[in-house]
Formats: structure tokens, sequence, C-alpha cells
């Protein structure tokens, strides 16, 4: 926020006088979140300490961050807008269906049913997020402790060479090579665990592995009509501990109970709560202030930050932390808003954005999908085939895109088997009729109960499989988030409003997807279950947001006209300010990013170290 500053020394607390007219230039749209009038005098309750480095968010990024500097012996601060979350003690990892109160049902809190480990979705109540010229952008938080890395599906993947210096004459290339991040990629191998096989496949490149698991069943099946199909499919790569991570006692192994989504108590999966935040936690030199909504970055006179401003969302009072070094990752595009909303005399346009590029080339995944059944499979034997809860086998991008109307590609993320049955309608088993002849021979209408659906479940339970493409969203300026001028969330701070397109590059590669899923399903012998898609529905390529991989607002370069950070990932403009989330991103791959996100945080905070030594920062 662009205060004009007025602090008064009152009682150990800063008092920010602000009038109504300060806020009237943002009216509230709806009227139903609390407005800034509302809010009168404001006061700030300012702690007199100064942290060495205080981080915004606890997943993926800030964790990594946290972990490596409160290692280092940094004294940090980690400020997260969620509650506290430890897997051990939270985790509904072994609660059965029958204890969901609603039967598994998602709310706007629980998008992903009851047990699932994200508190947060597409929609929190009093944080809205606007929408701009009729396009779409669908923006999902998870607000706790490990953010979005409780639930996510642990698909560990690296970007390769031509990801990060792409020759295709049409991405942009990052400031840094596969060369200068594979030390990194190496070391959060070793820290956090990987599954995978080694393929030497150029693009795709291998890690230091753990056994993966077998493939399930159906999983047997999709190999099979793959190979006629012509398309690679290799073991999956998944931050799971399928053994004993050498040299780690805090971590059990996995034992394949499906259920990774809920995460894990033992810590057997990769979480950032359970393997970077706790363990840092326990140095001693990470203090963590949960349920602390940030609002913005504050700087001095001469552009350099020295501490961050917050809502406690217990007693919705403004706080003022004080840190030498400020770190970004509250998430990529939380991070911009975060940018944007610090706006003061030395940055009147937000924190380091003279470029304007601040919330610019917002890329999402592609995604698009297709399911099937086995008719091979039916009534078949009962045994457990739970396997771990991320892929179990993968298909990498190997096609050639000069013969292509797209460019760069998609991988595919195969699964299938018979898992513990779940809450809710059991893999949409009563939709399967009308697909087959029942026992009788008779082609029922669809649906079912009583002894007739149990029937039907015994037949079809364990026939299924899915397959869903991932793909390259272009970086395109267009493609962004900004500052909505009229609306703010219930701790008053303004919200983001989205502006997003898929163009044909990305409708033709969800047309490719289709294309090579159905000729899968063909070779396997198997039933198509989806919907058929067509250019009606843009070949069923989801809206963008949907895919949950955003990244890109904050980009790294060596340029300060085209960038906003260093390939470092440190502020141009603002040389103790980082961003460690997927904000840096140049041009995302078809790889989901989280791998990167670790590997990159990794790398700036050994980059905080090595510039806090040469006292630089
Ligand atoms: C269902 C699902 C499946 C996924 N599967 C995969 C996968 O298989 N592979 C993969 O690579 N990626 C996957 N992802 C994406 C992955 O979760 C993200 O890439 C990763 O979590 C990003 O890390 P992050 O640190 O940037 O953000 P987050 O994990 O979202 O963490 C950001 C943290 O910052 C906090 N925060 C936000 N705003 C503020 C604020 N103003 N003040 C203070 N704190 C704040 C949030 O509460 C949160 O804890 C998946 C995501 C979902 C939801
Ligand atoms: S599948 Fe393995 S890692 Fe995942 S929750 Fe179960 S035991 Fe933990």
């Amino acid at each position: 926020m662009y205060f004009n500053r007025c602090f008064l020394l009152f009682n150990g607390c800063l008092l920010l006088n602000l009038s109504a007219k300060d806020f009237s230039a943002r009216p509230i749209k709806s009227g139903k979140y609390k407005t800034n009038e509302s809010m009168g005098d404001i006061q700030i309750k300012k702690s007199p300490k100064v942290y060495d480095v205080v981080i915004v968010g606890s997943g993926a990024g800030g964790g990594m961050a946290g972990y490596v500097l409160a290692n280092a012996g940094v004294k940090v601060l980690m400020l997260e807008a969620g509650p506290y979350f430890d897997p051990a003690k939270h985790s509904s990892q072994f609660k059965f269906p029958y204890e969901s109160p609603r039967r598994g049902a998602s709310t706007k809190a629980r998008s992903f049913g009851d047990f699932d480990a994200a508190f947060g979705g597409w929609e929190l109540d009093g944080e809205p997020y606007t929408k701009k010229d009729g396009t779409q952008f669908d923006w999902f938080r998870s607000r706790m402790l490990g953010g979005r890395t409780n639930h996510w599906g642990r698909i560990s993947l690296r970007f390769g060479p031509q990801d990060f210096q792409p020759n295709d004459g049409v991405s942009e290339r990052w400031p840094i090579t596969y060369d200068e991040v594979k030390p990194y990629y190496d070391k959060v191998d070793r820290l956090i665990g990987i599954y995978g096989t080694a393929e030497g496949l150029e693009n795709e490149p291998d890690g230091i592995f753990l056994p993966p698991p077998k493939p399930r069943l159906p999983e047997l099946f999709i190999m099979k009509g793959a190979a006629k199909a012509g398309v690679k499919v290799i073991p999956g790569r998944g931050s799971v501990l399928t053994e004993a991570l050498p040299g780690n006692k805090d971590r059990g192994a996995c034992f394949f109970c499906n259920q990774c989504n809920r995460s894990c108590k033992v810590y057997a999966d990769f979480s950032a709560s359970s393997c970077l935040v706790i363990p840092a936690l326990k140095t001693g030199n990470l203090e963590l202030i949960s349920n602390a909504m940030v609002r913005e970055v504050i700087t001095d006179k001469n552009g350099v930050a020295t501490g961050v401003s917050y809502v406690n969302k217990e007693d919705m009072q403004e706080y003022q932390v004080s840190g030498k070094t400020i770190v970004l990752g509250a998430s990529a595009c939380e991070s911009a808003r975060i940018m944007l909303n610090s706006k003061s005399a030395a940055f009147p346009n937000g924190l380091a954005n003279s470029s304007n590029l601040v919330g610019k080339y917002l890329q999402d995944s592609t995604g698009a999908s297709q399911g099937g059944m086995l008719p091979q499979l039916m009534d078949r034997k009962r045994y457990n085939e739970d396997g771990a809860g991320s892929v179990h086998i993968y298909g990498p991008w190997m096609e050639d895109n000069k013969k292509l109307d797209f460019p760069r590609g998609y991988h595919i993320e195969f699964g299938g088997g018979m898992s513990m049955p779940g809450y809710g309608f059991g893999g949409g088993v009563s939709k399967l009729n009308g697909t087959l002849p029942g026992r009788d021979g008779k082609m029922k209408e669809g649906g079912g109960y009583g002894a007739a659906l149990k029937d039907d479940y015994r037949r079809f339970y364990g026939t299924t499989f899915g397959m869903a493409g991932r793909g390259v969203g272009m970086a395109r300026i267009d493609n962004y988030c900004e500052i909505d001028p009229r609306v703010v969330d219930k701790f008053g701070i303004p919200v983001l409003r989205f502006h997003y397109k898929w163009n044909n590059d990305e409708i033709n590669q969800a047309k490719h997807m289709q294309e090579t899923f159905t000729r899968i399903i063909h070779e396997m012998g198997a039933i198509p279950t989806s919907q058929p898609h067509g250019p009606e529905d843009n070949w069923g390529l989801e809206a963008p947001g949907k895919i949950i991989h955003e990244v890109g607002t904050v980009r790294m370069g060596n340029d300060q006209k085209k960038s906003v950070l260093n390939k470092w990932c440190q502020a141009h403009e603002c040389k103790n300010l980082f961003v460690v989330d997927g904000a840096p991103t140049v041009q995302q791959s078809d790889k989901n990013a989280t791998w990167t996100i670790l590997a990159l945080s990794m790398r700036t905070a050994e980059y905080i170290l090595e510039q806090r030594k040469q006292q630089n920062i």
C-alpha cells in the first residue's frame, strides 16, 4: 500500500493515522468485505527485533529457503498466512470414508474432498480475485504451513537443457542453463528423496533415484497400448520414499497406502511442512508466525527493503517486522501481488517494478484428459494394489515440433488401479452401466441401486484408468495479474485481477493430446469413458489456472528493462529482495514446476549466504 505514512510512537506501537479520505480511492465492489473506511485508525505494532532474513510463505519456495538459511545459522522469521500444519499430527491419512461428515463431498474450503490436505481452494472466504475483459483464470490457494505441497501430486521432474535454453525460435531463453541448475537438482534429490529410473533421455534429465513403485495392472495395459501407439512410457518420478532416505532418521519409508494427497504421517512423501519447515524450526534459528497475512514489503527512501507488514488473522491487527533481507515465497501470483501493493516514494509503481513487468507473463500448464475402462479386467481378483500416492508410470514428450502445428510439448500422467475404495461414488462405477451388457447379456440404461449396483461394483471395480496431458503454456506479456483498483479483501489488502487467454499454440496442443489418448485407448483394447472433445470445447483444454502450475509473474533476466530479477532471483532494483517461488520462471516447460522451484530456491538461499559473507546485503 502506498500510504502517506505518519508514524507516531504510542505505547510501544506505531500509530498510522489514516483518514477515510486515504481509502476512498478503493471502494469495494460488493460491500461484503470489511471496507477500509470501517477500519478507522490503524495501529501498527512494530517489533523491535531485526531478523537476518524475513521469509514470506512456507510452501516449496519459502520452505526451502528457510531450511537452507536456518541450517546455516542465519536468524530467520517466516510469515505464513495459514495455520500451523504438521502431517504427523493433522493428516487424515488413516480415516475411513464413513468418517467423512459429508461422505467426501467437496466444499469451497475442501475442493478435493474432506480428507484432502488442502486448507483452501479455488475460492477463499473474504479473499476474492477478479477477472478482466471476460477472460478466465482460476486461482487455487492453500493457506497452511507448507502451502500446496501438503496435497500436491508429488510428480517431481527436472526441466531439461532445452527447457532452459530453447532453440525453437519462439520461446524465450532463461538467463541460466541446465548445467547451472543441475547441482541444485542433485542436492534436492538427495535431501528430499525421489523415485525414478535412469533413462538417458536428452531433455528429461535423470536424477538420483530411489526405486520406483511397480506399475499396477491397468498401467501394464497402458504401457502395452502406448508401445503399440508409438508413445514412450517410463516409470514415474515422484517425491515419495520408496525406501528409507539415506542419512535421514526423521522420515519413515512409504507403506503404499496411496493417500499422499492427505499428507503422510510418517513423512514418507515430500511436504514443505514435514521435510523443510519443521526440521528448520528444530535448528532454533527459524521463528514462525502462522496466520500472518502479509500486506506489503516496507522500503526506506533509498529503496532498500527494511521489513514487512502483515495482518494477524487472529486479532486482525496490523504488525511490522524488520529484516535485513526479504525473501518472497508466497506463490507466483501472491508474491507479485505483494510487490505491486508495496508502493512507496522509492517505488511508486510497486516494488522493483520500473520495468512494469511485475505480474506479467503469467503461465499455467495446459491440461486435457481422457479415461477409459478395460473389459478384460472385469470381475478381477481382489488384492492390495494401492501403491504410492504419486505417478507409477509417465509419458515424456518425445515428438518433433517441426512436424507439428504448435511449439513445445506436453507429458502424459497415467493412473489406474484398484486402490482402497474411497468416499464418493467409487470412481463413477454406476456410470459404466450402459457401456457394456450386464451378466444377463442385456444392456442396462445406466445408474443402478441395491443388490444390482453392488454387483456392478464387484464387476467393474479396478477396471478404470485415466491419462492426463500437462503441457507448456507459452509466456506472453498479455497474460497477467494486476491490482484491481476497486476491490480489497477482508484484510483491506487490494486484490489481484487476472487477464489470461489461451491461443492456438495451446489449443492445437490439446487436440494432439486427445488424438494421442484415443490411439492409446484403442491399442489397449479399452473402452473410452470420457465425453468426446472437439473444437467446440478447445479439445477439452482446461481453463487457465486449473492445472495449478502458475509461474512467471516476476521473471528473471539479464536485462533490467525486460525482467524484474537477476539470475539469482534477486530484484534488479532492490538488492536485498529475493523471490523464490514459481514467479522467476521465464518460460515454463512441460514438466511440472515444483522440483525446479525447490532447486532454484536452494540456489538463491546459498547465494544469499554468500552475499551476506561478502557484506553485500
Ligand atoms: C492438487 C495439486 C496437485 C499438484 N501436483 C503437482 C505435481 O504433481 N508436481 C508439481 O511439480 N507440482 C504440482 N502442483 C503444484 C505445486 O503445489 C506448486 O508448484 C508448489 O506448491 C508451489 O510452491 P510455492 O512455494 O510457490 O507456493 P505454495 O505451495 O502455494 O506456498 C505458498 C505459501 O505462501 C503462503 N502465503 C500466500 N500469500 C501469503 C501472504 N500474503 N502472506 C503470508 N503468507 C502467504 C500460503 O499460505 C502458502 O502456504 C500441484 C498443486 C495442486 C494444488
Ligand atoms: S503412499 Fe506412502 S508416502 Fe503416500 S501417504 Fe501412503 S505411506 Fe505415505
